[in-house]
């Protein structure tokens, strides 16, 4: 099957030019100007533009929180993914308390294995960081799982102590894997959302209001610390706060090896959407959203900008309003962690970086592809080359369409950005060569999404543009 893109405009992540682009199987055989080759299907994208398809590097599908799971499952999940562009996920496997990473991993590949409609990896949520499971993290990296998530949150649930921490670290540096972090000092947040419950702040604004940014700047700071003694690098999941980004940008300015994401939430969404009593619950998630005011949101683009923040992934983590959120009426504590966003990411960074003049297009491919495929160790992705995976979607960055659950294609009853009109939209999107969504209809199938073994940080490393340096010698 060969498939030829005709009359579109190629961006990379390094460059933006006019070119057709022949598909073979489910590799890109062939890019080049006027290409006049027999093909079983032409793509006519005159006026479009021919992008990697989206890599969303934070996904968390059927995930079991707070006495209930995340509602998309691999199959409505991916499926939501492709319409917004993405063609890949890497979600994150969780270890069940007090077993094996491997325990947790094989529930992942069965919840993932012939439902997943676009390719994925896994990550491994560390919920239990024993001693006798660190020669385990090896044999996973040697597997293709090549990062582990440790928490300074949630006593109880995920949380990890500093010793922990230092000794997963340690461990990357062995194996090449590399601590993706969840950074917020969980038990001191705990004191406060206790204080706030005790006075009668019960409603969703309480959970915005105990998780200070202090919070998230202190953890992230001391983990930037344990990195460093432990000669390792390390990486910040949905970073939130100016306080945590100054940290990053100091650990930069020292030249030390870290990597932060942000989210969608964190751009375009604030403190106040947590008001408006418990339908504020929609937008519980963790680190909270911040107050535009203190100028958060604000500095993340700026973050972005520079490449202090490298990428942008969604911690897509869907529940329904009805029946799930509300297991937390009357104690906002209740209230799953998590929103919807995998099918809204490249559109919303396209709308607000690119139209709006932040951003060039080939930096907002970079942020929301080319990166997580280098930092996560994905070499066929992030690009449209030759001999690279043909996940492409023609996209048209002039079509405006308008958010909303009554469209969406994820399965929540929501959506954060109800009402919100976008610049921007996904065309036509292949999937390894197979076309899984053109002009609104969905031609994909469960199962066609492929399990990815990643290659260990070596890779990350190695094609890093701006911060390239060998991780600093271990302390001691
Ligand atoms: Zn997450």
């Amino acid at each position: 099957m060969k498939t030829l893109i005709k009359g579109g405009t190629i961006v990379n992540a390094d460059a933006m030019f006019r070119a057709d682009v022949l598909v073979d199987g489910e590799e890109i055989a062939l890019i080049g100007v006027d290409l006049d080759v027999p093909a079983d299907k032409v793509i006519d994208a005159t006026g479009k533009w021919i992008i990697p398809g989206g890599i969303d590097g934070h996904t968390h599908m059927e995930l079991p929180f707070g006495g209930t799971f995340a509602k998309d499952t691999f199959e409505t999940g991916t499926r939501a993914a492709a319409f917004g562009g993405t063609t890949t996920i890497i979600d994150f496997a969780v270890q069940p308390m007090g077993g094996t990473f491997h325990q947790g991993l094989d529930i992942w590949h069965e919840k993932a294995d012939g439902k997943a409609c676009i390719d994925y990896g896994f990550h491994m949520i560390v919920s239990d960081m024993r001693d006798e499971l660190l020669p385990e993290m090896d044999r996973l990296v040697e597997e293709g799982v090549t990062d582990f998530k440790l928490f300074t949150a949630y006593p109880g649930v995920f949380y990890s102590d500093d010793a922990r921490i230092f000794k997963a670290l340690r461990q990357t540096t062995r194996n090449g894997g590399l601590i993706l972090m969840h950074a917020e000092n969980g038990p001191v947040i705990d004191v406060v959302a206790a204080d706030l419950v005790a006075q009668g702040t019960t409603d969703p604004i309480g959970h915005g209001l105990a998780r200070y940014p202090v919070f998230e700047g202190e953890a992230t700071n001391r983990v930037i610390r344990l990195a460093k003694a432990a000669g390792a690098p390390v990486y910040f999941v949905h970073l939130s706060a100016t306080d945590a980004l100054d940290e990053v940008r100091q650990a930069h300015h020292e030249g030390l090896p870290v990597f932060a994401e942000t989210c969608p939430q964190y751009l375009f969404l604030g403190l106040d959407d947590l008001g408006n009593g418990f339908e504020g619950s929609k937008f519980v998630c963790s680190p909270p959203l911040r107050d535009w005011k203190a100028g958060h949101q604000a500095e993340l683009w700026k973050g972005l900008i520079s490449d202090d923040l490298q990428l942008v992934g969604t911690d897509h983590c869907p529940f329904d309003f009805h029946g799930q959120k509300e297991l937390g009426r009357g104690d906002f504590r209740k209230i799953p962690n998590g929103l919807p966003g995998v099918e809204e990411r490249v559109d919303l960074v396209h709308d607000g970086g690119v139209v709006s003049g932040k951003i060039t297009p080939s930096r907002w491919v970079e942020l929301v592809s080319t990166a997580p495929a280098r930092i996560f160790g994905l070499p066929k992705k992030g690009s449209v080359s030759v001999g690279l995976d043909a996940d492409i979607v023609v996209y048209d960055p002039n079509r405006k369409h308008v958010l909303s659950a009554k469209t969406h294609h994820m399965d929540v009853d929501y959506s954060c950005y109800e009402g919100r009109e976008v610049q921007g939209g996904s065309d036509v999107v292949i999937s390894r060569g197979k076309v899984v969504v053109e002009n609104g209809q969905w031609l994909g199938s469960a199962g066609h999404g492929k399990f990815l073994r990643r290659e260990p940080r070596g890779f990350a490393e190695a094609t890093r543009s701006k911060l390239a340096k060998p991780a600093p010698a271990a302390v001691g």
